[in-house]
């Protein structure tokens, strides 16, 4: 008997319908003779419904409310999967995360896992029972509800079988797997059968939606092979594992792209020691992550710097630093939005140069500027207009060879 976590995401469990078709999947499962926890997001669309409401009440809503909010899509699921596994003649029953507990900090909106509870879920296993779980959510220390940050189902289905030492972890979507790139905007994308920790985890940083990041992280740190594929067929999936020697034949194995950054750049600062901690420090402290910074040479001791952040706490980034600006020197504040940030990604990398020069030669040839670049020994990244994006992930995944035509042709 294998202890099996699957996970349905929002589109899988949208409709009644589809409800019902996870229900049948799910006691296939068991009927094999497999103990089964699943996890379930919020209906498709749900969650981003939510959202909209909190914005339309309050443009910096309480982060405490917030997560009471957006965690009640999960909640109208995990029943309905419950009830529908009921009539269908199965045990099975309904967790939130505070029932569980799934104990988290209190970062409200993208809070980190710290401890699973498998007491309950032990004993309702032993007992045929199917156990269903809220995705996304969990409790802090004094019990307010919290939230993992969007598409955080995926993190606390890895998180659960991490935490129960489960023998399979497959994450149910709306694609069979994890392909080159987004197959909406490059229907030519290949699916790959496997792909390393260190190549999810680039991808899912870069903007994949596909996995969530700290998914990927969990399963890492944990050695869990996370088994990506469709609700909707049987095909084999992609499994997310551990690098092995055919990883690395690959040089570029997948195109990212991110719409959800903004700019920010601060003009002519001084340039002297303790500026980028007097700006940085502030900026974490309000829990905004910083993602690529760029220093310009210095003029007259001067210098500009500019650095990106997740669009949805631009405001709040750009209302801290133009408060810091007259104190550091700086002769002002500007930001933009229409920015996005497309990126390559491979282990194969390591060992290869002109890797990067390949990138910028392809862009340059559709008259694409490149704004921004950052580059680590598996991924070079570039930031752009983002009304280039889709034209900048189809030209590189051409460019690399990533097309299914391209491949086969390879293979043969
Ligand atoms: P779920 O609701 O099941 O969690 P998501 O919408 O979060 O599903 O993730 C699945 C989507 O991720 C796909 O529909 C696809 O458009 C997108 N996606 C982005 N990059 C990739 C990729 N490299 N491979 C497969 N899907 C991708
Ligand atoms: N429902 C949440 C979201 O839409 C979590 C998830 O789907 O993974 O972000
Ligand atoms: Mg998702």
């Amino acid at each position: 008997m294998a202890l099996v976590v699957q996970k349905y995401g929002g589109t899988s469990v949208g409709t009644v319908d589809r409800i019902r078709n996870v229900a049948r999947r799910v006691a296939k499962t068991f009927d094999e003779g497999n103990e089964v926890v699943v996890i379930v997001s919020a209906m498709a669309g749900e969650t981003n419904r939510l959202v909209a409401l909190a914005d339309e009440i309050s443009e910096t809503p309480s982060e405490r409310e917030y997560d009471v909010l957006v965690s009640t899509g999960e909640q109208v699921t995990i029943a309905l999967l419950s009830m529908c596994l009921q009539s269908m003649g199965y045990k099975a029953k309904s967790y939130l995360g505070y029932q569980i507990p799934m104990l988290t900090d209190n970062v409200h909106a993208k809070a980190r896992i710290k401890s699973i509870g498998d007491e309950k879920i032990r004993a309702d296993l032993k007992e045929g029972t199917i156990i269903v779980v809220a995705g996304f959510q969990g409790t802090d220390d004094v019990g307010d509800i919290t939230t993992l940050g969007r598409g955080g189902s995926d993190t606390s289905a890895v998180a659960v079988a991490a935490g129960l030492k489960a023998d399979v972890c497959e994450i149910y979507t709306d694609v069979d797997g994890v392909y080159t790139t987004d197959p909406r905007i490059v229907p030519e994308a290949t699916k790959m059968e496997k792909i390393s920790y260190d190549e999810m985890l680039e991808m899912a940083s870069l903007g994949s939606k596909i996995l969530q990041i700290r998914s990927v992280e969990f399963a890492k740190k944990y050695g869990v092979v996370v088994h990506v594929r469709s609700s909707f067929n049987d095909n084999p999936g992609t499994l997310v594992m551990k690098e092995d020697n055919d990883m690395e034949t690959v040089l570029v194995s997948g195109i990212a792209y991110n719409k959800d950054e903004a700019k920010i750049s601060l003009l002519r600062v001084p340039d002297q020691p303790g500026i980028a901690s007097q700006l940085f420090k502030p900026l974490s402290d309000a829990n905004i992550t910083v993602d690529m910074i760029i220093q310009n040479v210095s003029h007259d001791g001067h210098t500009d710097m500019t650095f990106t952040v997740p669009k949805a706490d631009f405001k709040k980034a750009i209302e801290i630093v133009q408060g810091l600006s007259g104190n550091i020197g700086a002769s002002g504040v500007k930001g933009n939005e229409n920015i996005s940030k497309v990126s390559i990604i491979g282990v194969g990398m390591r060992s290869h140069s002109g890797v990067a020069s390949k990138m910028f030669d392809a862009l340059s040839a559709e008259g694409i500027n490149i704004e921004m670049i950052s580059t680590s020994e598996i991924k070079v990244s570039c930031v752009i207009d983002s009304k280039y994006t889709e034209l900048a992930v189809r030209v590189l995944h051409e460019a690399f060879g990533l097309d299914k035509k391209a491949q086969e042709e390879t293979t043969i």
